[in-house]
């Protein structure tokens, strides 16, 4: 960054004025380098590295003329109270908007199901449509089938693969869509540039949750997305230490995102902001390490007699390859595998069997993860196991793939497999 710190220190109150966006930014540079470039306003961190931890809830003004200004505009980056933020949370989202190509900004959320829910409050109103795919993550399905349809939405859920069958789902009422490439537990890869055209020339609002991808392998409005959702909790931490969500969008729907978002009383902590925006710089290089070593571990269980099925879009020949490839410049360590026609008790045997792998929710932390999961009880749309399958084959464990080296990992899961072999 060439710019120099320019804190104006007059009488104890450091002036802030705009975030600043992706405004004269240079384009084409390298993940790496965007990276350790974005968010990092002289205004905000000044003449440190890194922007300081502000702990604040009453933000002070110089005098009543002070206090009626900073009461009467609502823009990024201006003092006004701890909830809309200071320096340290303004530099994330800053970072964040840089990070995301046709962002207008991006709104803070204490995790990723409060993001879910902020972009549909902000777009959804009572006797609207929601269209969503049928591999969405639970909590996603659950809101939409739970506090969605006590305000007035009805949600439908469609076949994530069937771009004709998404056409024909929507009607006058359909408001927004959301949309999740790839699915949660079964991974499917999704046609988002098609969907999202189709969705435009509806006057649909397309939504993605882009948690998987980040806009480092996925730049979800670029493709044609309305909103963009990430789980921050996942990648942006790191971790395993932070929760916290992310919505991007162009102008007028940021507006909304924001807009909603103050109404509800969203606000992320400062102390998370700093962890988050720290652990930002590291990304693409856990994502570039977990990537291959998930792609080492897909194909030696692609060998396996014990498996049936690898669903890792990473992987040559897996479903969804293709349509990663053509879409996507990066992935992730998250991939599941189905067994080849054992029961439960079987599997528990695996997992529990695993040394280097813990056994807990979430993904994208510098360890590796595994859990059990049966889509079948999660899907409306679309069969499960899908009718090609082998109906024993239904089983599946969901692997993160995290920072350990993969040999060591392998070595692990071989263990498992001998336990799952118990009597
Ligand atoms: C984990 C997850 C979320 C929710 O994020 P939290 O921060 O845990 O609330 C949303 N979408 C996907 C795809 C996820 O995996």
């Amino acid at each position: 960054m060439g710019r120099r710190p320019r804190h104006t220190q007059g009488n104890g109150a450091i002036t802030l004025t705009m975030g600043k966006g992706t405004k004269g930014k240079k384009q084409g540079l390298g993940n790496g380098t965007r990276l350790v470039n974005a968010g990092r306003d002289p205004e905000y961190t000044g003449a440190v590295v890194n922007p300081p931890v502000w702990r604040a809830s009453t933000h002070l003004y110089a005098d009543t003329a002070a206090l009626k200004d900073g009461t009467r505009h609502n823009e990024d980056g201006r003092f006004f109270y701890g909830r809309r933020g200071a320096p340290t949370q303004w530099a994330l989202c800053d970072a964040l908007t840089e990070l995301e190509p046709g962002a207008a900004g991006t709104v803070l959320y204490p995790s990723g199901v409060a993001a879910i829910a902020g972009a549909l409050m902000a777009v959804l109103s009572p006797g609207d449509v929601l269209l969503v795919t049928d591999n969405a993550y639970e909590p996603t399905r659950n809101m939409a089938t739970g506090l969605l349809r006590r305000f007035g939405v009805e949600a439908r859920f469609v076949d994530p693969l069937d771009i004709d069958a998404f056409e024909a789902n929507i009607c006058p009422a359909t408001k927004a869509v959301m949309l999740e490439s790839p699915g949660s537990l079964t991974m499917e890869v999704q046609d988002i540039p098609a969907l999202a055209a189709i969705a435009r020339k509806h006057g649909v609002i397309s939504i993605a949750d882009n948690t998987w991808a980040t806009p480092l392998g996925f730049p979800a409005l670029e493709r044609g997305c309305d909103i963009t959702i990430m789980s921050l909790t996942k990648h942006v931490g790191g971790h395993s230490d932070l929760m916290m969500g992310s919505a991007a969008a162009r102008g007028d729907l940021y507006g909304k995102l924001r807009q909603t978002a103050q109404a509800l009383g969203h606000v992320v902590s400062p102390d998370d902001a700093a962890l988050a925006l720290r652990s930002l710089r590291t990304m693409s290089l856990r994502l570039e390490r977990s990537t291959q070593s998930a792609l080492a571990i897909a194909k030696w269980l692609e060998g396996r007699d014990e498996v049936a099925h690898v669903l890792c879009p990473l992987l040559p020949g897996a479903p969804g390859h293709e349509m990663w490839n053509r879409d996507f410049t990066g992935g992730c360590g998250l991939f599941s595998f189905i067994l080849k026609g054992r029961d439960q008790a079987a599997r528990s045997w695996l997992i529990d069997a695993l040394e280097l792998f813990g056994i807990g929710y979430s993904w994208g932390g510098y360890e590796s993860l595994a859990i059990p999961f049966d889509p079948a009880v999660n899907r409306s749309a679309t069969p499960f196991p899908p009718l090609a399958w082998d109906a024993g084959d239904r089983y599946g464990v969901r692997l993160s793939i995290g920072l350990e080296d993969p040999q060591d990992l392998i070595r692990d899961l071989e263990t498992g497999f001998a336990a799952m072999e118990q009597e």
